[in-house]
């Protein structure tokens, strides 16, 4: 915490970059990129590679290339490319005409194949899958060169480019760099470089049947695009000796260095494509995009901002041992984002119906109603009040206790922008005992909801004139999992057995200012009391106004903090 206003965030890449900058390793450039793999939609977790990226280009005056890293053509489709660009954009940044596709080096990723073999660093192996897996030993045990590693570099040649014409199924044979079946490092064990698939490319259609693996695209890619820095996830940090052994084996225009940073972990939450992609194959949301996903597609349905997950992404830092993140941070950042920006407006989400005996009916006259105290650039809006009016069930209690500082009977409260009422008695369903209205009286003197004799009340309660009221569907939302770490559970469950049943409730029949009559999707507003409201985009049409809630206005993270600190 403590980020200084303005001040550039410092973190262990931003030295190094420093420090390349003086020794001028790299001239004095800075070139970074953002690799997704289109198989997939980004999620919050991705949003913190993107802000590390782009921001180090940003404050560097470098570059950050968009780059798909579609290597894989099973599991890649064009619409996670198109929604991946979206959200990019979405949060900020811009990569102009810096976008590439490791599919567009294909061709470039084969003439190296064939300079490995040339060199002696490369050959095709007839094991299959399982035995390759048998052969490669284990991390206590050496693995065994395969009996095909020592094939003549013509043999090797010819079986590669009948590989690529085609001549041969699936997983029949592959292509392995020669490097040390004994090395302590697994993935210097021989890895596989090139696999048969023949499967249909969202690119390069039909034009290629084997496919280049990661680890070896992604270096060399890094260095046909002059990265100076790659920026990967802790995971690869075993990988990253492999990494530089192909850069070290062929003529390629420079050697980037890869280093690794911590993947964010946030609570409640899972940020991993797979798991993202049973939730939304096996149906227990709706879609990437349900407001409760941490996809960023779905986050912004929900209502986040991009700018409370930049702030987020500055504020956790970026460091090399892993931890987890409280989701309460995000709430905190979305709070003090929308605190400043979203007009406060009345909204009753449970209405009861409240007539005040004195008002003239038929009477109907327009408030002052400020629109952020936050914001003095927001002016005011007018709001209609008359003699019937909604206001929240909750804050209605027949037999209050005496600390309830709502509406009883006999007690005042103050409405909202409008007057001091007392409850004088309710009617009630005479079958079920059901209050069905709360009468009460208005003080005429206290207009806008101030007393002239400077009589006190300790309760604001939020309304909405019933004869001026627009009905609304508001969706409040919980966590998506009811376990900090989704991922523990008992033997032979999965994260699924942690889903949160109650995660989302659906309110309908809510009742809202008449102004929101007009609200357009994605449009975001305080509702008085009740938390941070967005506009679905999806649900919502002119006839039916939809709601989600962004995030309730409790600050528990804020509190939590100041008692720590
Ligand atoms: P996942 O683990 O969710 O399937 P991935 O690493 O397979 O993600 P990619 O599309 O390869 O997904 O990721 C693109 C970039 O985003 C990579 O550089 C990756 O390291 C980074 N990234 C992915 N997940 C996270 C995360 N949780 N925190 C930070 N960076 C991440
Ligand atoms: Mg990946």
């Amino acid at each position: 915490m403590g980020k200084e206003e303005g001040a550039l965030p410092s973190n262990f890449i931003r030295s190094i970059v420093d420090e390349d900058n003086r020794s001028q390793k790299h001239g004095g450039r800075v070139a970074t990129r953002f690799p997704p793999e289109p198989n997939g939609y980004l999620h919050i977790g991705h949003a913190k590679s993107i802000c590390l990226n782009f921001g180090l280009a940003r404050d560097y005056e470098g570059t950050c290339n968009l780059r798909f890293d579609d290597t894989n053509p099973v599991t890649e489709e064009v619409e996670y490319v198109e929604s991946i660009q979206e959200d990019v954009r979405w949060l900020g940044f811009d990569w102009g005409e810096r976008r590439f596709f490791a599919s567009d080096y294909f061709e470039q990723l084969y003439d190296y194949a064939v300079e490995l073999i040339r060199k002696g660093l490369a050959y095709v192996d007839d094991l299959n899958a399982e035995q390759i897996r048998e052969y490669r030993g284990t991390l206590t045990q050496p693995g065994k060169n395969s009996p095909f590693r020592d094939r003549s570099v013509e043999e090797n040649l010819d079986l590669f480019q009948r590989m690529r014409a085609g001549e041969f199924p699936d997983g029949s044979r592959v292509l392995r760099a020669k490097i040390d079946m004994a090395s302590p490092n697994i993935n210097m064990r021989d890895p596989t470089i090139y696999r048969i698939k023949h499967a249909h490319h969202h690119r390069t259609g039909d034009a290629w049947c084997v496919y280049p693996m990661y680890d070896y695209t992604h270096c060399i890619s890094d260095a046909l695009e002059h990265i100076t820095h790659s920026i990967c996830t802790l995971e690869f940090e075993d990988h990253r000796p492999l990494y530089d052994w192909v850069l070290d084996q062929l003529p390629v225009p420079c050697h980037p260095q890869q280093i690794e940073f911590a993947r964010l972990n946030l609570t409640y939450t899972v940020l991993s494509k797979r798991k993202l992609l049973r939730l939304v194959m096996e149906k227990h949301v709706n879609g990437w995009s349900d407001p409760r996903m941490p996809t960023l597609s779905g986050m912004r349905r929900r209502g986040y901002t991009p700018e409370a997950i930049r702030d987020f992404c500055d504020r956790i830092g970026v460091a090399k041992a892993d931890s987890i993140v409280d989701i309460e941070l995000l709430n905190f950042c979305l709070r003090e984002d929308l605190n400043r920006r979203a007009l406060r407006v009345m909204a009753v989400l449970d209405p009861i119906k409240v007539v005040i005996e004195n008002y003239p009916e038929g009477q109907v006259e327009m408030l002052d109603a400020e629109n952020n105290p936050e914001d003095p650039a927001a002016g005011s809006r007018q709001i209609p009040f008359s003699r019937e009016i909604y206001i929240e069930r909750e804050d209605f209690m027949e037999e209050a206790p005496k600390k309830y500082f709502r509406l009883a009977p006999g007690k005042e409260v103050r409405l909202k922008h409008a007057y001091y009422v007392t409850c004088t008695n309710v009617v009630k369903d005479p079958a079920t005992g059901q209050v069905l209205e709360v009468h009460c009286t208005y003080d005429p003197a206290t207009r806008g909801g101030w007393s002239q004799d400077g009589r006190k009340v300790k309760g604001t309660l939020h309304w909405v004139s019933t004869a001026h009221a627009v009905d609304a569907e508001v969706r409040l939302y919980d966590h998506l999992f009811t376990q900090e770490n989704p991922d523990d559970v008992e033997e032979g469950k999965d994260f699924l057995s942690n889903l949160n049943p109650d995660s989302v409730k659906v309110l309908t029949g809510c009742k809202v200012e008449p102004g929101l009559a007009s609200a357009t999707a994605q449009e975001r507003y305080q509702f008085l009391r009740q938390g941070y409201f967005c506009v679905d985009s999806v649900d919502s049409s002119s006839g039916a106004l939809v709601f989600n809630r962004i995030v309730a206005l409790k600050d528990s993270w804020a509190k939590e903090q100041r008692k720590a600190g």
